[in-house]
């Protein structure tokens, strides 16, 4: 009976879950809300973990085919004196632009893929879920798997409204387009001023670059869906800041047609399941773009619940169980950005001097292999097949 399953989300979380699925021989169907894929983003990183389950999948060499080639983090004054570099390259570690590791992904036969829809509601009973389309008759699932982001519509309809779920960390975050010429090659460069920080993202082996913006401050009352709204409060954040060329990567953003912005926000549950219905990737556990972990924690946490779900031959009580159990640790590690975050933007301009300064020192690279290595040690990565029972 649990065959039948359904995939809210085509990004990284849905599509990978959605491989795993099948490729266990679930029957799956993928809604998403926008027309196709969506692309864009900066670079994520595949790591830790992530790097093993996409050998699995057999993605590991395309993944590393289309890698970019950033190694390092650098800070520069007003006038574009570099202060302090770090580099940001890691033993094993790819990174990826995001919309190259969704066109790789979907690169897949077997789901249903059905874009430009979404859900209205689910109400579940003994046997199954009944889902409600915007646009689009009812169906029946036995499951629903929620792989739609921060603002989840399966987790509200589901387990509760987001007040209940969505912790603001008092900083909002803008992605845009961006004119390579405006930064240095194979590096993130950035530029603070207290409580904000403007900055590119640039490989030497893409053409596009990635304007990056953070600022720091009380609830805004934002709606997620209003880019007019986005550009104005990306506008008003920025208009005084005349240093480096946060200008131009300014006039850049607000011209980008697919603006990103959001608050910089983490989602914290008790449970990721209720009932037949389980969240995968920022829906459960959004930890931030601060954290440089959606990606792994996506494609980690797909893993395991489409490998739970097998093990346990689709029962999903079992299944739901083992997979929390199983992850929650790694995101627990992941949530605590306190640190990325005084990194990337000190509020004081003594702050930002004290980062230089400890960035200066050898430090920060032993730190990182004792992370790696504590988090290595958390929960191996199980194997799943075969799987322990037939599915039904
Ligand atoms: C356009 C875009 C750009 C991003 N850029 C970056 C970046 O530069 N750096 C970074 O660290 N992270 C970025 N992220 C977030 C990053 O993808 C995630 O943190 C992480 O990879 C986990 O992905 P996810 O699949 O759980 O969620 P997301 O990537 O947020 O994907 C959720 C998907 O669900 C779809 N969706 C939402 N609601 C519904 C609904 N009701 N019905 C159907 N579909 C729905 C969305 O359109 C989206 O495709 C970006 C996300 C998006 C969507």
């Amino acid at each position: 009976m649990n065959k039948r399953i359904l995939v809210v989300g085509a990004s990284i979380a849905g599509l990978a879950v959605t491989h795993w699925l099948t490729r266990y021989g679930f029957d799956v169907t993928v809604v998403e809300r926008a027309p196709a894929p969506r692309p864009g983003g900066n670079g994520v990183d595949v790591r830790g973990q992530a790097i093993e389950v996409v050998e699995r999948m057999g993605l590991l060499g395309p993944v590393r085919e289309a890698a970019t080639d950033v190694e390092a983090m650098q800070f520069v004054d007003r006038a574009g004196r570099v202060t302090a570099r770090i580099s940001i390259t890691e033993p094993g570690a790819t990174e990826i632009m995001r919309g190259d590791l969704v066109a790789l992904l979907r690169d897949q036969d077997g789901a249903d893929y059905r874009f430009g829809h979404h859900v209205r509601g689910l109400r579940q009973d003994a046997d199954g879920v009944a889902v409600e389309f915007e646009r689009a008759p009812s169906e029946r699932f036995a499951l629903v798997v929620g792989a739609d982001g921060m603002h989840s519509t399966v987790r509200r309809l589901a387990c509760g409204p987001d007040e209940r779920f969505v912790r603001f960390m008092g900083h909002y975050f803008a992605f845009a387009d961006a004119d390579a010429t405006l930064g240095a090659d194979r590096a993130v460069t950035m530029h603070n001023s207290p409580g904000k920080m403007a900055g590119l993202y640039r490989s030497g082996n893409h053409a596009q670059a990635k304007a990056y913006f953070i600022f720091r401050s009380a609830p805004l009352g934002h709606d997620h869906r209003d880019i007019e709204q986005h550009r104005r409060l990306l506008r008003e954040a920025f208009a005084d800041e005349t240093g480096w060329r946060v200008p131009r990567l300014l006039e850049a953003a607000l011209a980008d047609t697919d603006l990103y912005f959001d608050a910089l926000a983490q989602v914290r549950m008790g449970s990721w399941s209720n009932g037949r219905v389980v969240l995968v990737g920022d829906a459960a556990w959004c930890a931030s773009p601060a954290s440089g972990s959606g990606a792994e924690l996506a494609l980690v946490g797909a893993y395991r619940l489409a490998g739970e779900l097998a093990r346990a031959g689709g029962e999903h009580r079992t299944a739901f169980a083992r997979y929390d159990a199983g992850q929650r640790s790694l995101v627990r590690s992941k949530q605590q950005i306190g640190p990325n975050v005084s990194l990337m933007v000190p509020r004081t301009t003594t702050g930002r001097s004290l980062r230089d300064a400890l960035a200066r020192l050898p430090i920060l690279g032993p730190l990182g292999a004792l992370e790696r290595l504590l988090q290595g040690r958390a929960r191996p990565l199980p194997t799943y097949a075969p799987a322990d029972r037939e599915l039904p």
